[in-house]
């Protein structure tokens, strides 16, 4: 339906099937997205269809307008629906045709479905290789960064919100006593907010250094134009040197270097300052005379806000029931869970 904010997106119905499995519904959809196929497979009772064709719709828009297009030709999408009212486990696995797998709770809102980040932040992994190092900090903590950022863009998300995300979550990323640098980390927090601060001072140093032309987004295309994508195996320094070639700078190569072989710590609150980021109780307030503000505003531009919504109408299936009602749970009490989304 109209207007369509970003044209090139519009998810098209391919094909649906209806099929059973050992008694429990079950079935397919393709939905063809900003030059990506994803192909759907739902198993158990779907209850509430709109917001959950919208939540995948906006999921791959998200991804998308970050990447300048879907990172894979196809991606499958595997969908359990389980008893409760959150989006829970989520995983996405490489190979030719990578895979998501995703559990719903049948119960789920069309509120959670607007706030969910877990469907964002596995797509955000299809646009990043397989590393053949124990270097899972810079897959998580990418996902943990570029998810909310890409929501922003997508103009679904106040831009306050990822700041607020950084400046709760990072400090649980910051080196400990007796740590190192980032390889090989066992940490949660060190995995996801260590790997998101490396993101976040990557994307400041590449805006810097090209006079603001240039972010991290322009490094991770080019990553992507050069074929590596979760479909690929590749070692984090060729990504990352790939990534700088792009950009047309030598920051995250020396970065990585830094930060997973060695200890460095950060002055999050000067940080914060710089960037005119302040927070009050969970308010997130901006400085726009800050003088790094640009940087930030560059990141998280405040483009037109909108309700979640499918730029074309997804038909309906029959196999839907009434939606029942449901607690409001927010998805993002599961983020502070090791769960190795
Ligand atoms: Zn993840």
């Amino acid at each position: 339906m109209n207007p369509v904010p970003i044209p090139f997106l519009a998810p098209v119905l391919l094909g649906a099937t209806l099929t059973a499995v050992a008694g429990e519904p079950s079935f397919e959809r393709t939905l063809e997205i900003a030059g990506g196929r994803v192909e759907v497979n739902v198993r158990g009772k779907l209850q509430h269809e709109e917001p959950f064709w919208r939540w995948i719709d906006e999921s791959a828009r998200a991804v998308s307008t970050y990447f300048g297009r879907f990172p894979v030709p196809r991606v499958r999408l595997a969908v359990r629906v389980v008893d409760g009212d959150r989006v829970g486990h989520g995983v996405a696995t490489g190979g030719p045709v990578p895979l998501i797998r995703i559990t719903i709770g049948s119960d789920v809102t069309p509120a959670t479905f607007r706030r969910d980040w877990m469907l964002t932040h596995e797509m955000v992994h299809l646009a990043f290789p397989n590393l053949t190092s124990d270097d899972a900090w810079a897959e998580e903590g990418l996902a943990t960064y570029v998810e909310p950022i890409a929501r922003v863009r997508n103009g679904t998300m106040d831009p306050r919100e990822p700041w607020r995300q950084l400046v709760e979550g990072v400090p649980q990323g910051l080196p400990a006593a007796g740590d190192h640098g980032l390889h090989g980390t066992r940490s949660w927090g060190r995995t996801y907010w260590g790997g998101a601060l490396f993101w976040l001072l990557a994307d400041l140093k590449i805006r810097e250094a090209t006079g603001g032309r240039r972010g991290l987004e322009h490094g991770l295309r080019g990553v992507l134009e050069a074929g590596g994508s979760i479909r690929e195996s590749w070692s984090l320094e060729r990504t990352l040197q790939i990534a700088d070639g792009a950009a047309g700078v030598s920051v995250l190569v020396p970065l990585y270097r830094q930060m997973a072989f060695g200890r460095v710590d950060t002055d999050l609150e000067a940080l914060w300052r710089r960037l005119g980021v302040s927070r009050s109780g969970r308010d997130i307030s901006f400085d726009d005379d800050a003088p790094l503000a640009a940087l930030r505003q560059a990141i998280t531009p405040d483009v037109p806000r909108r309700e979640a919504g499918l730029s074309r109408q997804v038909p309906s299936l029959k196999t839907t029931g009434a939606c029942l009602p449901a607690s409001p749970s927010v998805a993002k009490a599961i983020r502070g869970l090791n769960n190795g989304a």
